[in-house]
């Protein structure tokens, strides 16, 4: 049952049906999958299984996922792990002024140990490439870059950052943020272009708890967590088979659902000319996620808009849920956006269990709140 009108699938997503069951089995199936018997063997044929059908959605061989427990864990990972490896060679780190937290402040720690950060200004919503080819010029320790961003929805041209990379000759390794962006783009093939990437299962239909790094052969990273040597001795500690299990449930849902991205785009389309008929300005990158809009309401704070809609049963949110309690928002300044249309901005983000009806009402909820406004 859905109790909410739920726009905010960018913060999570509200969790398959499919995926609520396999976790539900895990959960009943309670071997470690580090033990030998059998009830540990089923265990870990389940994250066996996950890691399968992942691998398999991301098109990389099975070998070249490791689980951890989030996104965030996934990339301090990489970030930490690159630094270890590269930073006798290079102290210099390239990255993009809009990163999720979970990058940046990875990012901000390593500076401390004398890491130089390079930010690519992400102005409109596409990174400067000219600026990157710059930074490209001398020895680079590693790059860090997200695919899709968070807040705006922007897709970040990251095979344009590949074809930088070769032109340059630069042999620096390229880790992506693909948290936002995993089954939300068609024919997205990112394991041609990145060396390691981010993934995160609470963003596609399955529950928190579970993240995957995707680490190409080639490339040898230390852990971030010692212990007892579970994933390849990678990640240790004992592995949340019940996350797992969903998000390999989910994985493997959204890859069989091949209309699920047009209807999304769909519904993108339609509440973006409905709102702009009211007056809304919508901010649409040019290269952008069928699943996430970014709006200003003018004359409407964003704070008051979220609490009118929530009052309503509406969920949306004001920039990411992540950085909803900090001041100032740099990715929307980053975007280029004036103060008024950060103050009064929001961010309205969907799948296709969503319906056109909802997003009427949506539009309805949002005239309203302007009207009491005016
Ligand atoms: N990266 C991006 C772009 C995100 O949007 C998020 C979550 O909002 C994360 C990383 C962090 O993922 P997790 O919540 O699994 O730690």
């Amino acid at each position: 049952m859905n109790q909410y009108i739920y726009f905010d699938s960018a913060a999570t997503t509200a969790p398959y049906e499919e995926a609520i069951l396999a976790a539900s089995a895990a959960l009943r199936q309670y071997g470690n999958p580090s033990s030998l018997h059998c009830a540990g063997i089923a265990a870990r044929k389940m994250i066996d299984d996950s890691r399968a059908k992942i691998a398999s959605a991301f098109s990389c061989s099975p070998d070249e996922l490791i689980f951890t427990s989030s996104g965030t864990e996934a990339s301090n990972m990489a970030i930490r792990g690159l630094a270890k490896i590269r930073g006798k060679r290079s102290k210099t780190v390239i990255t993009t002024d809009s990163e999720h937290p979970s990058v940046a402040e990875a990012l901000k720690d390593l500076e401390k140990d004398g890491f130089e950060i390079i930010y690519i200004p992400t102005k409109g919503g596409a990174l400067d490439l000219n600026m990157l080819r710059d930074a490209l010029a001398k020895p680079v320790a590693f790059l860090t870059i997200m695919q899709a961003n968070n807040e705006t929805g922007a897709v970040y041209d990251i095979p344009a950052v590949r074809r930088l990379l070769q032109q340059t000759g630069n042999d620096a390794p390229l880790h992506v943020d693909a948290v936002q962006s995993f089954q939300k783009i068609s024919k997205n093939r990112l394991t041609a272009y990145c060396d390691l990437a981010t993934l995160s299962a609470h963003k596609i239909g399955g529950i928190k708890g579970a993240g995957a790094l995707y680490i190409r052969k080639e490339i040898h990273i230390p852990a971030l967590l010692l212990g007892g040597g579970q994933e390849k001795g990678l990640r240790s500690g004992t592995e949340n088979v019940a996350a797992i299990a969903a998000f390999g449930t989910a994985a493997e849902k959204n890859q069989k659902d091949a209309g699920r991205i047009p209807a999304i785009a769909d519904m993108h389309d339609f509440l973006a000319a409905e709102l702009s008929a009211l007056g809304v300005i919508c901010h649409i990158p040019e290269s952008h996620l069928p699943n996430i809009l970014h709006i200003s309401i003018p004359g409407v704070l964003s704070s008051w808009a979220l609490n009118a809609l929530s009052e309503k049963g509406i969920c949306v949110s004001a920039g990411s849920a992540c950085s909803s309690r900090k001041k100032g928002n740099r990715v929307l300044e980053a975007y280029g956006l004036p103060k008024e249309e950060i103050e009064t901005s929001l961010r309205i983000s969907f799948t296709n269990s969503n319906t056109i009806e909802e997003c009427r009402l949506l539009v309805e909820a949002i005239r309203q709140a302007m009207e009491l406004k005016r």
